[in-house]
Formats: structure tokens, C-alpha cells, sequence
């Protein structure tokens, strides 16, 4: 054997001369390529021959070793003859394992063909291609390989310049499968507005039909109709209004219509509509609109807020409906009412006289049995006279004329006096009264003592059972307020509403008692006269508190 031909003193020698020789080979290689040397003389058969290093100047090594792209070069086999750092770095190999190697150890199978092509090709003219390189770990890196041929000294070589286009690639991938994505987002979207478009047309064709029907119904009531927006601008009018007013739909639209509103009933319409837009309660109003022939009838207008799902108002719809015949009857039957009851004034107050004359005979002049049906005649006159009193005051208010003067009144003397009067009237209920002295206000005593008489007369009228009447005066922030509680049958919510109305009467016809409705009427009116508020509170079966509140003076 060879080995045996050396001594270990020898090899050790020898392996260090090695060494010697790979780190000067090393410092030489590193020199080159940090282009600290352009030429190297070299020992041969020869001679000593130069080798320049032509084709990479200084500046173009520096700029190649820099550079972000690996560098190769390869020889007719395929043996690397150079490459830079970065191609050892994606290789994950020291530089000095990667130079001397054939390239194909870094092409794994199912890049071979390719490569195989591109280097063929490559040897006669420029190229380019993808192929994916593998290190020793097996890790695959895409990468764009440029080659051209380098004409050197020793003869031509091939040079690959290597772009790793992982991040390119995995950017690609990305792009690809947002893509993919949107391409399933814009197909979810066309099927979603293919649906839409046949909901809208489905709906829109439903509208049409509905909006039909509407206007069918709208153009064949006799009533004037109209639609108005959350906001109180009309929109829609039917046939009727343009008829009636002989106006077109652009001068009466919006807000249009109070132009042809009587002018005097113009700021009470406002104030309701304008409440009801505010509150989506339903607006209710009696005013007179002008005719295409410039003369006024009345109208009982009422509308309602038509609502979405979530309770918001969409639209309102109105109606008009034509009082004024109604209204004429009702002046009529006023009128009649009026001169009735002055005319059944005069015999009264006649008969009334009469039945005084006659009582004032001595007892022995009169039978006492005379005496007594005197005294029954007597109690139905007065009756007789309230009533008449009340109708010619009801008849009186609808002309406007309920007139009166006012003083300086004190009212619990007042109320005191009317507790006493009631005492005598109505000797089996009991009167009880917490009553502040020294309350003055302004107003008219008889017309006051008129309201808390009627409050008296149906306390006692409606509560048969319990006979506790209470009168009271309380105070507040320079307000009296005035009230008869009884502890009778009581007012449900929804008659509490209607009491204070004309001709108004509870149909319970367990509880029916003498009255027609106008006692509650005429005092709302005399109250408001006084500019103080008539108000009453109630529950069903517990009895009523009715009260009005004046204005305190000194
Ligand atoms: P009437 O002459 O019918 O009593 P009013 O105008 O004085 O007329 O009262 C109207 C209606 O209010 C009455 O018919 C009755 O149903 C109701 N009402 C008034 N006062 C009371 C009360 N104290 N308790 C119960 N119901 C009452």
C-alpha cells in the first residue's frame, strides 16, 4: 500500500503543508472576489503564466458579490466555476462547498427537463425560465434563471443569474386566492342582485296594483281625501278636493292648502295639525275650506298616521267631509232652542210669581193639603227653570254671546254660601268643607256659583248610595283650585273624555237620571271665560272629584 511509504511524523508534516496551502488558496479566493487582486501569476508546466482578471473588473466583483441575485458559472459540464455569496446562501452552503460542484446536485427531478432545456439553450442564445432548486435540505426555491455565455480566456462559460421569487411566488399564490375569493364574492353578489332585481319587480308590480286600489278608492268616496308626509307637506290629493277647490295639484300641494282654509279658522286648524304631526296622534278639526266658487263650507277633518314595522310614521291619511248642512241644522235647531226658551221664560217666571202670591196666604185661608201640592208646584217650577236657564245659556254660547261682568270675588265666603244653600237643597247628604280664608280672584260670582251648584247638583245625582260630599279649596303656586269629591259610581278613562262635551250623557241605563247633557258644557265655558281650567279625576265605582282652578288676586 501507498500509505505505508510515509512515516506519521511524515503525514503530519505533510497535512500541515496542506493546511498551509488551502488557507493561501482561501485568502487568494477571497481577495479575487473582494477585488483586492486583478491578477494572479500561476506556477505551470510552462512556466509562469498571468492570469488578468478581464472580465470582472474590481467594481463589477464587488457589484456581483453585493448583489441580491445568486450568480453562477458553469462550464461545458455543468461544474460550477463561480458563484457569489448569495447563491451559497440560498444553497445554505459555504461558498468554497458550493464551487467545484456539478449544478444539477441543486435541480430536483421535477425541475430536470426544464433546466436540462434552458441550459441547451442557453449555450447559443440568451434565455430565461422558472425551475425550482433544492438545497441539501430539500427545501424547494422557486427561482427565475437568466443565462448567457461569458467568453473568457479559457474558453466560453455559461452564466445563471438567479432570482428567488418565493415571495413573488407566495404574493402570486395570495393574489390567486383573493382572486378565487372575489370571483366567489362577485358571483354570491349577481345571484343576490338577480334576486333583488325580481323582489323589486315582484314588489314594485305589487305597489302598482296597490297604489290602483288606492286610488280607485280614494277617487270614489265622496269625501275629499289626502295624504301627508311625517314632515306635514301633502302629497296626494283625490279627484273630490280638485273638484271642490278648482285648484290644481301644484297650488293646494305641500302646504299649498292654507290659502283656501277661512282665514279665521285658519291658526285653530294649524295649531291641531301641527300638534297631531308632533305627537302622531290622530288630528281632528272642523274649519271651513273656500269653494272653486269663492263661497265657504264646513268641514270635519280627521286624519291618521299610517306606521312601519318599527312604529315610525310613513304618511298620514286625511279626510274632509262636508258638515256644512249639518252645521246649519244644528244653528237652526240653536236658534229654536233660544227663542223655546225665551219664550217659555216669560209663563214661567208668571207662574212662578203666582205660586208665591198663593203661598203667601195665611194658613187658615188654605187647605194644607193645598199648601202642599203648592210646595210640590213649587220644586218643579224651579226645576222647570234651571232647565229653561241652562238651554237658553247653551243657545247663548253657540251664538257667542254668553256674556257677563266680572269683580273682585271672594270665594271661600262664596263657597260657604253655596254649602249652606246646598244644605237646605239636599238635606240627607252630608256636606263636609276644608275651606282656605281670604282667597280673592276675579270673575262672576253667579256664573261661579252656577258651575259648583251643577258639580253639587250631580254629586248628589250620581252617588245614591254614599252621601259624603266634600268641597275644597287648595293652593298652588298662586293657583286656587276648587273641587267637589263625591263617593259615587264614578267615570271610566273613556267617558272622562267625553263629559265636558255638549249634550254629553253616560248610557248606563242602570244609573239613567234626569239631565240633558249640559250642565258640564256651560261650566267648561264659563271656566274658560274665566281663563281658568275645568278638569276632573275618576276612577269607575269610587266616586269623581270634579274641580276648576282661577287665578289668585291680592
Ligand atoms: P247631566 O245634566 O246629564 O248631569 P252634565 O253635563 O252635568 O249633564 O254631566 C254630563 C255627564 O257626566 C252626566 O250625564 C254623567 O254621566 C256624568 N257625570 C257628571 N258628574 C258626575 C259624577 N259626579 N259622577 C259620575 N258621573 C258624573
Amino acid at each position: 500500500m501507498e500509505q505505508a511509504k510515509y512515516t506519521y511524523d511524515e503525514l503530519l508534516n505533510r497535512n500541515k503543508e496542506l493546511e498551509h496551502q488551502l488557507e493561501e488558496a482561501n485568502d487568494t479566493l477571497e481577495a479575487i472576489r473582494s477585488g483586492q487582486v486583478d491578477a494572479l501569476i500561476v506556477k505551470g508546466d510552462n512556466g509562469h503564466q498571468l492570469y488578468t482578471l478581464k472580465t470582472a473588473d474590481q467594481t463589477y466583483r464587488v457589484f456581483i458579490e453585493k448583489m441580491n441575485e445568486g450568480a453562477v458559472t458553469l462550464n461545458r459540464f455543468g461544474v460550477i466555476l463561480y458563484c457569489n455569496s448569495r447563491f451559497a446562501d440560498m444553497m445554505n452552503l459555504p461558498l468554497e462547498k458550493v464551487i467545484g460542484i456539478n449544478f444539477e446536485t441543486f435541480i430536483p427531478e421535477i425541475s430536470e427537463e426544464k433546466f436540462n432545456e434552458l441550459i441547451k439553450k442557453g449555450w447559443y442564445e440568451d434565455c430565461k425560465g422558472e425551475i425550482l432548486l433544492s438545497n441539501k435540505e430539500f427545501q424547494l426555491t422557486p427561482c427565475l434563471v437568466s443565462c448567457t455565455t461569458l467568453d473568457l480566456d479559457e474558453g466560453v462559460a455559461l452564466s445563471l443569474i438567479l432570482t428567488d421569487l418565493t415571495h413573488q411566488k407566495e404574493a402570486e399564490w395570495e393574489l390567486k386566492v383573493k382572486n378565487e375569493q372575489l370571483i366567489i364574492a362577485q358571483n354570491a353578489a349577481e345571484k343576490l342582485n338577480n334576486e333583488l332585481e325580481d323582489t323589486v319587480k315582484e314588489r314594485t308590480n305589487d305597489l302598482l296594483i296597490s297604489r290602483e286600489h288606492f286610488k280607485l278608492l280614494a277617487n270614489n268616496i265622496p269625501q275629499m281625501t289626502w295624504t301627508n308626509l311625517p314632515g306635514g307637506e301633502v302629497d296626494f290629493y283625490n279627484q273630490q278636493w280638485f273638484n271642490y277647490t278648482g285648484r290644481r295639484y301644484g297650488e293646494t300641494a305641500g302646504w299649498g292648502w292654507q290659502q283656501i282654509v277661512h282665514p279665521d279658522d285658519l291658526s285653530n286648524t294649524m295649531d291641531k295639525y301641527v300638534n297631531a304631526l308632533k305627537t302622531g296622534d290622530d288630528f281632528e278639526v272642523e274649519n271651513r275650506y273656500k269653494r272653486w266658487d269663492n263661497t265657504y263650507r264646513w268641514h270635519l277633518n280627521r286624519a291618521i298616521p299610517l306606521r312601519d314595522d318599527k312604529g315610525e310614521i310613513i304618511f298620514w291619511v286625511g279626510t274632509a267631509t262636508d258638515i256644512e248642512d249639518q252645521k246649519k241644522e244644528m244653528d237652526r235647531k240653536d236658534e229654536f232652542i233660544g227663542i223655546a226658551s225665551h219664550e217659555l221664560k216669560t209663563p214661567l217666571t208668571s207662574l212662578k210669581g203666582y205660586l208665591q202670591l198663593i203661598t203667601s196666604y195665611k194658613k187658615e185661608e188654605v187647605p194644607p193639603v193645598v199648601k202642599q201640592y203648592i210646595e210640590k208646584a213649587s220644586v218643579a217650577i224651579n226645576k222647570l227653570q234651571r232647565l229653561v236657564n241652562d238651554l237658553l245659556d247653551v243657545s247663548k254660547i253657540q251664538a257667542g254671546k254668553l256674556e257677563y261682568a266680572l269683580d273682585r270675588v271672594n270665594l271661600p265666603a262664596l263657597i260657604a254660601l253655596i254649602i249652606e244653600n246646598a244644605k237646605h237643597i239636599y238635606p240627607l247628604h252630608e256636606f263636609e268643607s276644608q275651606l282656605i280664608p281670604g282667597l280673592y280672584i276675579t270673575g262672576n260670582a253667579e256664573r261661579l256659583e252656577q258651575v259648583l251648584m251643577n258639580f253639587i247638583n250631580n254629586a248628589v245625582k250620581y252617588s245614591q248610595s254614599n252621601k259624603r260630599i266634600i268641597l275644597q279649596t287648595d293652593v298652588h303656586d298662586g293657583v286656587v283650585r276648587v273641587s267637589v269629591t263625591d263617593f259615587g259610581i264614578g267615570l271610566s278613562e273613556e267617558q272622562l273624555d267625553k263629559i265636558f262635551e255638549r249634550f254629553y250623557r253616560v248610557e248606563d241605563k242602570k244609573y239613567m237620571t234626569s239631565g240633558l247633557g249640559m250642565g258640564l258644557y256651560i261650566s267648561t265655558e264659563i271656566i274658560n271665560n274665566h281663563h281658568g281650567k275645568i278638569g276632573v279625576e275618576s276612577e269607575l265605582g269610587k266616586g269623581a272629584t270634579f274641580y276648576f282652578e282661577l287665578q289668585l288676586i291680592e
